[in-house]
């Protein structure tokens, strides 16, 4: 490791024929896309022949999955996130996943989305025992034996004593920290499996688009200093000894591109410091945000030089919709289509240029739109770059949510064989 040593957190197995526990389990420190389960950070684990749950380094739940035969396939699994959602992330039961969203696993949300993949795996029996039962079901486990080592008993204790209810209080706590939930994360997190540190540096957006699932009624504004730096405080506080396993932030709302230069570079600067993240268990720190397309033309050239000089890869997502005027009225984005190609141009500048920072764009999709907004997107995604490019990823963003669909897809795949640039679908997520 670099400056934090493993010899702070030993490593301590336990097993007989009822329980295995162990402690302190070194997992990934790199963020990797694998067609198996890769476990990231630092965390610890219990298993019985009934079920296998992973707790982090605040004794709180964090993955779970049964063992019994109904629970779809093994590699599946049951991802509990900071804003105490539970994830279910499936093979997707077919080869198109990684195609489809750049990951071997596909999230399945508890809660309505645009994604058009993926079943209904919270009906399933088992995961909702564990949904329901999971501290029932661990508080029934008992190691009555002397080879228990002390450190061992003392860790089940722990995370008996953390409960549901404490949880839903944390999760509450953390939305009060920058006053709100965080209603969509930048589709690029999936890059740290949405394992990311939220600080708001700004509220509400410019637009107030019509189609928009998740904007809020907050007009424009930016945070102070001072508000910024004490979100960053009482974050450190709350993520606690867990804060080794973070190596992300998110700057929100829905534009921080459009706040000042000097603010985006201080929050940056601030949360690198202050939550430690050279001494992240993680490695490769990451910044994500999300930008308007006037916020893009009018942001300071210098602002990307300086955050590809910062440590930290960023990520800026910017909300394209579509480069076609009609469509853009359609779906209520007051801006126009020529401005919209700008911005398609600066980013494809801005990626060529600096190596650590990375501009994507969404695209909005759906059957009803014409066929004009295809091709005016593949104009830019094709039509305006000669050669093929790994960098700058495109997210075409379905407009119904709750409404699986394999024509869509069909649609997408299409889509994706005709672009030059990398092409995803966007399945919006929360904190
Ligand atoms: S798409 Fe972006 S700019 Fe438009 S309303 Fe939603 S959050 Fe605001």
């Amino acid at each position: 490791m670099d400056k934090i040593s493993l010899a702070n957190y030993p490593a301590l197995t336990y097993k007989d024929q009822q329980v295995s526990i162990e402690i302190n389990c070194p997992g990934a420190r790199d963020y990797t896309k694998m067609s198996y389960p890769v476990k990231y950070g630092l965390f610890s684990r219990i298993e019985t022949p009934e079920l296998i749950f992973e707790f982090n380094l605040n004794h709180e739940i964090r993955h779970a999955r049964s063992k019994e035969d109904g629970w779809s396939h093994p590699s599946e699994w049951l991802k509990r996130t900071m804003g105490d959602d539970w994830v279910y992330y499936s093979t997707g039961g077919y080869a198109g996943v990684v195609e489809s969203i750049g990951e071997y696993y596909l999230p399945n949300l508890m809660y309505q989305t645009n994604s058009l993949l993926g079943g209904k795996p919270f009906e399933t029996p088992e995961v909702a025992k564990i949904l329901g039962d999971w501290h029932t079901l661990l508080s029934k486990i008992e190691v009555n034996t002397p080879s228990l080592p002390a450190k061992a008993a003392q860790w089940l204790g722990s995370i008996k004593q953390v409960l549901p209810e404490d949880l839903a209080r944390k999760a509450k706590k953390l939305f009060a920290i920058s006053g709100d939930r965080a209603t969509v994360l930048p589709p690029d997190a999936r890059h740290s499996d949405y394992d990311i540190i939220p600080i708001t540096i700004q509220d509400g957006c410019l637009y107030k688009c019509r189609f928009c699932k998740v904007k809020n009624k907050k007009v424009f504004q930016e945070r102070t200093r001072q508000d910024i730096r004490n979100q960053i405080i009482a974050l450190k506080a709350l993520y606690g000894k867990d804060l080794i396993n973070y190596n992300a932030i998110f700057l929100g709302e829905h534009d921080a591109l459009n706040a000042p230069m000097d603010l985006i570079l201080y929050a940056a600067r601030t949360a690198h410091e202050e939550l430690g993240f050279s001494d992240s268990y993680m490695r490769e720190p990451m910044l994500y945000f999300f930008g308007s397309v006037d916020a893009l033309l009018n942001a300071d050239d210098r602002l990307f030089d300086r955050l590809n000089r910062l440590p930290f890869h960023t990520c800026i997502n910017i909300g394209l919709e579509s480069a076609d005027d009609d469509t853009l009225s359609l779906i209520g984005k007051p801006i126009s289509a020529r401005k919209v190609r700008r911005a398609f141009e600066k980013m494809q500048a801005i990626n060529q240029k600096f190596a650590r920072v990375e501009m994507t764009g969404n695209f909005v999709m759906d059957r009803g739109l014409s066929e004009a907004h295809t091709l005016a997107m593949l104009d830019l995604v094709r039509g305006s770059i000669n050669h093929t490019r790994p960098k700058g990823s495109v997210y075409l963003s379905p407009l119904k949510f709750g409404s699986p669909s394999r024509e869509v897809l069909f649609d997408f795949y299409h889509l994706k064989t005709q672009s030059r640039l990398p092409m995803f679908l966007y399945i919006i997520q929360r904190l």
